[in-house]
């Protein structure tokens, strides 16, 4: 299909200093948790980008002295000419389909507990180490023989970013991470020397390593600046200062890219931040420069993006999660498929992977990530081995991600659904408050399945195990879902607790299902962590209860310090008026009270209340995969039965679709006994092992 003429904007070139992007499609810098433990899986990640059309795509950021580093982050190093092979191999990469390879040059400063490297944090003004997890670490002030130092750090890296190939440099400045910032804002600024007090000297080091970056390359590398958008607090380098700083440095970089002052306010899920939400801080930027501007925004609407650039706020869409989600996001808008677009859903998983060291995976780009270590493509399958046909029981995230990899593969798919809607879990949860691009996961497969001849979708067909032994399918996936547990087991109760049958007790299945208390007193006993917890009782108070979050964390959705919300979600409960007990969990439920008992002290205390929602863990509803099993399915012709998604161990969606798809392109192939199921690098062991002389 030819594209949409209104979308031709996006396919214009436009120059960045001395490189020319042939598009408007800007992959920003992301962290992916492999970094440099996992060079090969980033390189090929990067260059499924370049398959997809993006016209500029970055690396992560990437350390370039070990005075300054991260760790237990895992992002890239550019320490000496040793990390140039991989780095080069990704400029290669990024480079392979026409687009401009960018890397981003990052020195941490005050954000840089160096846990790794065991090096003196060096800080424009000293102090405590300000990362997420508080170590007990302080920073010492840079005098300015570190500072010339600092320049010469950064020359090596322009330098070292040249060799290896790329043809932007981000210098990074911005989510109050990068040292640029922290010169730049009068909350780490505290100098009384010509580095400090005035904006003018607070930019001083900014002016030199633009200069220096320009010297060291010969002018033949562009130089983007990636700046806070807007950092809070009455020292925080704000939205105003910001504009004052790019109109007395308007022609400084080669472009300017933008980004909201904290990670957290940058990548704000979709729960709490829309798309484009960043847009009134952009807005007008652009008058006070002759340089292109690039900002974010969780742009997945080619018409959103189209307007951004049309009315004068940005010149690149910037995309971090959409290109995770849609690494051939560009590609389909050119083509005309915008109907094709996998839409990020803003759910912050791959963040999470960052932020527990792990290697990020996406909840709707199944391939993020694995595209080396197990091969697997965001659009391509893999050819069908030799059975011809699959039976998928359950359309949630997993059958319906099993079901679109297996019919891509060119199997005949059979997917059968108790219920007659499609999207299991994503179907109910995307009608709680905030979830509602959730449902994303349902609707992208569900669209995608429609038009292929190979695939039959049975609605309100609910499977027994003699439809399975009939069903003449070679192999059977079980992915049946899951039901929240009524009895508090989770982690603080390994088995059930004493209740009363008096008490009203509710699970998050009652409350989707429309069993809702109203205008009553409810606890609602949080032990799974996440966002479910705090979604519902979100649900609750608008249906006017009063209700008491109790949890036997010592804060609310704990786990949602991975996905960037933690802080959100206490404010949000402060703000609609739920009680929050924290360090509590009920040791006993009664007709008309819970008794909490403290984690620390186990001292009791008693709570009144009229009705209990447990958000506490999930059943695998296996039931038709155990009677199954136990049946001679083998003398029915079928060749695998397995069990997969929540209906196996149940978890976040983004693990529904990865066993769905991991199912999928495990069909026919050979058993791999005990080998690895992924590929993996292992460092080189240097020569020789012998202690210092
Ligand atoms: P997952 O996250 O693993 O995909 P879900 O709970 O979202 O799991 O989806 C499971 C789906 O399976 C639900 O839509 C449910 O209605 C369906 N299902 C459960 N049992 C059967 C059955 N016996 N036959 C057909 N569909 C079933
Ligand atoms: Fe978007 Fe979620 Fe994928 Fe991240 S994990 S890119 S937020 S869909």
């Amino acid at each position: 299909m030819p594209r949409d003429p209104r979308h031709d904007i996006l396919f214009t070139p436009l120059q960045i200093g001395p490189k020319t992007a042939k598009n408007r499609f800007y992959q920003v810098p992301h962290c992916n948790g492999g970094g440099y433990r996992d060079p090969s899986a980033v390189v090929e990640m990067r260059r499924t980008k370049a398959e997809g059309g993006w016209g500029v795509i970055f690396t992560e950021q990437t350390e370039i002295h070990p005075t300054s580093e991260i760790t237990p982050f895992i992002e890239q190093h550019l320490w000496d000419d040793r990390d140039l092979p991989a780095l080069a191999r990704m400029a290669e990469a990024m480079k392979s389909h026409g687009a401009l390879a960018g890397i981003q040059l990052a020195y941490s400063g005050i954000n840089g507990p160096n846990l790794y490297s065991r090096e003196v944090p060096l800080a424009v003004t000293g102090g405590p180490i300000l990362t997420f997890t508080s170590d007990p670490v302080q920073a010492r002030t840079m005098d300015r023989e570190d500072i010339r130092n600092l320049r010469r750090w950064f020359r090596n890296a322009f330098r070292r970013s040249q060799q290896a190939g790329f043809d932007l440099i981000c210098l990074y400045g911005a989510h109050g991470f990068g040292i640029l910032q922290h010169f730049l804002s009068r909350a780490t600024n505290q100098r009384t020397d010509d580095y400090g007090g005035s904006l003018a000297n607070r930019s001083r080091f900014l002016r030199e390593i633009v200069e220096d970056a320009r010297e060291t390359t010969k002018g033949e590398l562009a130089v983007s600046l990636r700046m806070s958008l807007h950092e809070a607090g009455p020292y925080g380098f704000s939205n105003a200062e910001l504009r004052d700083f790019i109109a007395m440095h308007a022609e400084l970089p080669d472009l300017w890219d933008l980004a909201h002052g904290t990670w957290e306010n940058c990548s704000g899920t979709s729960r709490f931040t829309p798309e484009g939400g960043q847009e009134d801080l952009v807005r007008g930027i652009k008058d006070l420069t002759s340089k292109p501007v690039v900002g974010v925004g969780r742009f997945t609407s080619p018409d959103a993006m189209v307007r951004q650039i049309r009315a004068g706020v940005l010149d690149f869409i910037g995309a971090a999660r959409p290109s995770i989600a849609d690494p051939f996001l560009p590609l389909k808008v050119e083509q005309g498929r915008t109907e094709d677009i996998r839409e990020c859903i803003g759910c912050n998983i791959c963040v999470s992977g960052d932020m527990t060291g792990a290697i990020s995976r996406c909840t709707q780009n199944t391939a993020f990530m694995e595209e080396w270590r197990k091969g697997w493509h965001p659009e391509r399958a893999r050819p069908k081995g030799e059975s011809g046909s699959v039976l998928i029981v359950g359309a949630g995230p997993a059958g319906l991600e099993a079901a679109l990899q297996a019919a891509r593969r060119g199997y005949r798919v059979t997917l059968a659904e108790a219920t007659g809607t499609l999207g299991g879990r994503v179907a109910r949860e995307r009608a709680l408050p905030g979830l509602s691009a959730w449902g994303r996961v349902a609707d992208y497969r569900t669209g995608q399945l429609a038009p292929l001849p190979n695939v039959e979708i049975y609605r309100d067909s609910r499977m027994t195990p003699e439809d399975l032994l009939a069903a003449g399918a070679d192999h059977i996936a079980l992915a049946t879902g899951a039901t929240w547990r009524r009895d508090a087991v989770a982690r603080r109760h390994l088995h059930p607790i004493p209740t009363d049958p008096a008490m009203p007790l509710y699970t998050p299945d009652d409350l989707m299902a429309g069993r809702i208390p109203e205008g009553r007193t409810v606890a609602l006993y949080d032990d799974d962590h996440f966002y479910m917890g705090s979604v519902l009782a979100e649900r609750l108070v608008r249906s006017g209860n009063r209700v008491h979050f109790v949890t036997p964390a010592v804060k609310v959705a704990e786990w949602t310090d991975n996905t960037l919300e933690q802080a959100t979600i206490m404010r949000r409960l402060l703000e609609i008026g739920v009680e929050v007990h924290l360090s509590k969990g009920p040791e006993t439920i009664g007709a008309t009270e819970m008794t909490l008992g403290c984690v620390w002290t186990g001292r009791q205390t008693a709570l009144p209340v009229e009705a209990v929602v447990l958000v506490t863990s999930r059943q695998p509803d296996d039931q038709l995969y155990q009677a199954t099993k136990a049946l001679d399915w083998r003398a029915a012709g079928i060749r695998s039965l397995t069990l997969i998604g929540d209906a196996a161990a149940p978890g976040p969606i983004a693990w529904a679709t990865y066993a769905g798809r991991s199912w999928a392109e495990g069909l026919d192939t050979p058993d791999r006994g005990d080998t690895l199921p992924f590929r993996r690098e292992i460092a080189a062991l240097a020569p020789g092992l012998s202690l210092l002389p």
